[in-house]
């Protein structure tokens, strides 16, 4: 097996690169992107990439390295210092290398890398010599012990931080640049001694001399030492959590770069920055990023000095060239891959130098223009720009605004990271914004900045607010990628995150924890108090890419709504019809009364009393909801839940009864509260799920039915003789056996004759069923004689194919089943493969008898864009999903179709 590719030129100039961008598998994104780059020329440091396969089976053998891997590495580096003429580690011109991660999967600023190896006590004289800089030399050993020590040793980075701060106080300077080179040799020093101080011996046998742990001298030891945590950190628990969060495979394992330095650290016309190639927020075509003078890469992200933006580069006096030059490659790149890409670039004394490229996560506002603008451009064909934006990213555009209409005053303002509006109290730690989640209240994260171990917090916030750093800081990239509002930079914050406490400069505001606050990420906007909420409207670049979406799917897209509003909505997001309307919702409320005084009283007329008043309350509902869908089918199912959702919770009359005894109610009060509850009692089952719900209802109160039905064609009658068009479909559930549905149909057709002839209009009022048992996919073909439709009801089907609970199953074993690896994925979430041959039998059944069935899909994995895409190859006509999922289906629809 081939471990190591090399990338770059050789001494002669000549390209000598291995690999290329097809080969992300092996070489990670970064390596394959640095090998494709300098395939088209472009200024990469040399270097070379060891696969990630050789990272799993280091990591699988318990941390060994594979034979003969070594080895390879030895000959790959022996041959990088040959192809720049100089050596690690040389006293006299020692070559600096950087010890880079990259997975397959790009997971931004989730694992480890290290700059300027092979610095030691003697190479420092050599760097110091070569470049007659003894600032820039000291500055990258400062560095370099600072980032071993954290990446490498695991050592906390705030003890660097702090030695750095305690030497600029001393000094009467602010930025790290006003340092001398004096004060950083005194840093390196110091550094050293943090390192002897915390490393701990035990671990690092090693490392000992004299008993003390001394930092590590030899360039070898630090290489190897370097590769061995960049390997470790795919495991490290943000880079596992985050794996979770978005679902990436954890056995792909990373890559390691292993690659020449060079210094944006080298005064005026060095500097580093990252940038993308269109603006990663709106999409708008202009070179969006930040540049840092005299800095190193890190620097740009973590928000330690305030950047530049990218369009002032090439203005900068000395980096003029170079600016120009950056924006040639903007284009170039963006001709080469097709798409719009994310850049981290360093120039050196006025050269510039690419040190990544990938393409660019973007928000989903930005995902829709830049497709659509580069389809108009040419570079991309239509069926591409719909392939471009991600289903499960239109979620962000549906995301909360600001209500226009509401009056509030601006706070503060800052960058406009990730759009969308947050309201909640305020939190100052990951930990913090965890529990408020868990208790259930709503949290805004106030950062001074994030970093990679606030993950848990930032998925747990509604929003995230820091005063540091710019569009490209960690905070402003996780967010956008997770689809959280986030403003950031907001300096006029003064956060004192010990103390729980915001002073707002310029204002005599002082914020404290579990104050409530709102952040507009959209905007920038930071208020004081609660701001109203208000859904945005779906305009412009969606309804182009919708409207591509709907030319090229194949499955149509209905919602599940049970009132007229979500109804209206849903027709707006572009729903077809509904796909299921539940009853149930609707006997709720001040209805509740009704229905309980329906299943427990022993009077026969109080009963039907009961029946009759929901009977008119229904039609009104019904009528509410034919005319929100106009003109377009509306499948409302019969009453379906196990009766005793409808009570009181034993447990609660219990306590209620305990109650009255103890204030001394009297017996007879008590009895009557007992009496209740035996009755109750009554109606408890040891399984509800598989209990009397579903038709079985229908059978035991023919009256229910009865009730629902005349309610669906009365009103439909209504809208009739006001000329209106309603589409209403009876739906059966929990049907099983062929007897089942065909009694049940004849009495529904009887009641809707019945009512036609009342109300003296034609009803074709169409009758189906949900098929959510195994019994019932079995036996297909003979349900399908006596029905008009199906609706696959995967939520119940999985249930019942499983075995699972689902309620059961997600709090208690699901989650020990994913971590085991034992599932991929939660089956309530994405369909399953064994109920999704449950379906296909189904519907192949279902149609062998009937080929005018129509087939659809209710349950929640209508609106998951992976379900879709089993959906679209198994044969339903249509999915349903809940009002906002709707654009989702419908784009996931079309992709499915691709
Ligand atoms: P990440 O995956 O977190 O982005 P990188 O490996 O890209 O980590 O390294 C982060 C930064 O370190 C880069 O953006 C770049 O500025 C700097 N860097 C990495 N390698 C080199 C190098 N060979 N020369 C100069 N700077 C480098
Ligand atoms: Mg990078
Ligand atoms: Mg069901």
């Amino acid at each position: 097996v081939k471990r190591v590719y090399a990338f770059g030129k050789d001494a002669d100039g000549k390209n000598v690169t291995e690999g290329n961008t097809n080969m992300k598998p092996q070489l990670g994104g970064k390596g394959a992107n640095l090998a494709e780059m300098a395939n088209i020329g472009l200024p990469v440091p040399p270097g070379f990439t060891i696969t990630c396969q050789t990272c799993m089976e280091y990591s699988n053998a318990g941390n060994v390295w594979p034979e003969g891997a070594l080895d390879t590495i030895r000959q790959y580096r022996e041959d990088l210092e040959q192809r720049v003429g100089k050596k690690i580690g040389d006293p006299k011109d020692p070559l600096l290398v950087s010890v880079r991660s990259g997975a397959p999967i790009s997971m931004p600023g989730m694992m480890d890398t290290v700059l300027n190896l092979g610095l030691n006590d003697e190479s420092i004289n050599g760097l110091i010599e070569q470049t007659e800089n003894p600032r820039f030399a000291w500055d990258s050993y400062r560095r370099f012990i600072q980032m071993f020590s954290n990446v490498v040793m695991g050592l906390d980075g705030d003890l660097f931080e702090n030695a750095i701060t305690i030497k600029k106080n001393e000094r009467g300077v602010k930025s790290d640049t006003e340092l001398t080179a004096e004060d950083l040799q005194e840093l390196v020093a110091e550094f050293k001694r943090i390192f002897s101080e915390n490393v701990d011996l035990a671990a690092y046998p090693d490392l000992a001399q004299d008993g003390v742990a001394v930092f590590p001298q030899d360039p070898m030891a630090q290489l190897k030492l370097a590769i061995e945590a960049v390997f470790g950190s795919w495991d490290n628990p943000r880079a596992v959590l985050y794996r979770k969060q978005n679902k990436i495979d954890d056995n792909m394992g990373t890559a390691v770069n292993v690659q020449c330095m060079v210094f944006g650290n080298k005064g005026a016309t060095s500097a580093t920055g990252v940038a993308f190639t269109r603006n990663a927020a709106n999409g708008a075509k202009e070179y969006y990023g930040d540049y840092l003078v005299n800095a190193q890469g890190e620097d740009v992200v973590a928000g330690i000095r305030n950047t530049s933006p990218i369009s002032e580069l090439k203005h900068t006096p000395g980096l003029e060239e170079a600016g120009k030059e950056l924006e040639d490659v903007f284009v170039l790149l963006e001709n080469h891959f097709r798409d719009m890409m994310d850049i981290e670039f360093t120039i050196e004394q006025g050269k510039l130098y690419m040190l990544q490229t990938r393409v660019g996560k973007r928000t989903a506002a930005a995902a829709l223009h830049i497709a659509i603008d580069m389809e108009k451009e040419g570079l991309i064909t239509k069926e591409e720009a719909v392939s471009r934006v991600e289903p499960e990213q239109l979620d962000q555009l549906l995301h909360p605004q600001f209500d226009k209409n509401a009056t509030y005053d601006v706070l503060a303002t800052g960058l406009n990271a990730s759009p969308g509006a947050a309201v909640g109290e305020v939190v100052f730690s990951s930990e913090d914004a965890v529990r408020v989640a868990e208790e259930g209240r709503k949290c805004v994260l106030v950062r001074w900045e994030t970093n990679p171990d606030d993950l848990a917090g930032m998925i747990a916030a509604e929003g995230i607010l820091t005063s540091h750093g710019g569009k490209t800081s960690h905070a402003a990239v996780i967010a956008r990628g997770m689809g959280a509002p986030c403003v950031c930079g907001v300096d006029a914050l003064k956060i004192d995150a010990e103390k729980k406490e915001i002073v707002v400069s310029g204002t005599d505001v002082v914020l404290h924890e579990g104050d409530m606050i709102s952040i507009d990420g959209t905007t920038g906007i930071v208020v004081k108090g609660a701001v109203d909420l208000v859904m945005p409207e779906l305009t412009g670049d969606l309804d182009t890419i919708l409207e591509w979406a709907d030319e090229i799917r194949e499955l149509g897209v209905r919602a599940n709504a049970d009132n007229p509003e979500d109804a209206e909505l849903s027709r707006k997001f572009g729903a077809e019809g509904i796909g299921l309307c539940r009853t149930e919702h609707m006997f709720l409320g001040d209805r509740k009364q009704i229905i309980q005084k329906f299943i427990l009283d022993e009077n026969e007329d109080v009963r039907a009393e009961c029946v009759k008043q929901l009977g008119e309350l229904q039609t009104g509902d019904f009528l509410g909801m034919f005319r929100a869908m106009d003109g377009l089918p509306v499948i409302v199912r019969l009453l379906d839940p196990p009766l005793h959702e409808f009570l009181e919770s034993p447990r609660a009359l219990d306590v209620a009864i305990a109650r009255m005894e103890e204030k001394g109610a009297s017996a007879d009060e008590i009895a009557a509260k007992r009496n209740l509850m035996a009755q109750i009692d009554g109606w408890a089952e040891a399984n509800p799920m598989l209990g009397l719900r579903g038709c079985r209802l229908s059978i035991l109160f023919p009256q229910l039915p009865e009730m629902q039905v005349r309610a669906i064609a009365t009103a439909a009658a209504r809208l009739k003789k006001e000329g209106l068009n309603p589409q209403p479909e009876i739906m059966i559930p929990l049907v099983a056996f062929e007897s089942e549905i065909e009694t049940l149909r004849e009495k529904a057709e009887g009641f809707v004759a019945a009512v036609a002839a009342e109300e003296g209009v034609e009803l074709d009022i169409k009758i189906g069923t949900m098929i959510e048992l195994p019994r019932a996919a079995v036996i297909a073909d003979k349900i399908a004689k006596h029905a008009d439709f199906f609706s696959f009801g995967t939520n119940d089907l999985t249930q019942t194919t499983l075995g699972f609970s689902r309620d059961d199953a997600e709090a208690k074993f699901l989650p020990a089943y994913m971590e085991q690896h034992l599932l991929k994925r939660n089956p309530f979430a994405t369909l399953d493969d064994g109920v999704a041959e449950l379906v296909k039998m189904g519907c192949e059944k279902g149609r062998s008898t009937n080929p005018a069935l129509k087939l659809g899909v209710c349950g929640e994995h209508g609106g998951d864009p992976e379900s879709i895409m089993k959906f679209a190859k198994i044969g339903p006509d249509y999915v349903s999903c809940s009002p906002y999922r709707v654009p989702v289906a419908r784009l996931a629809a079309a992709q499915a179709a691709l």
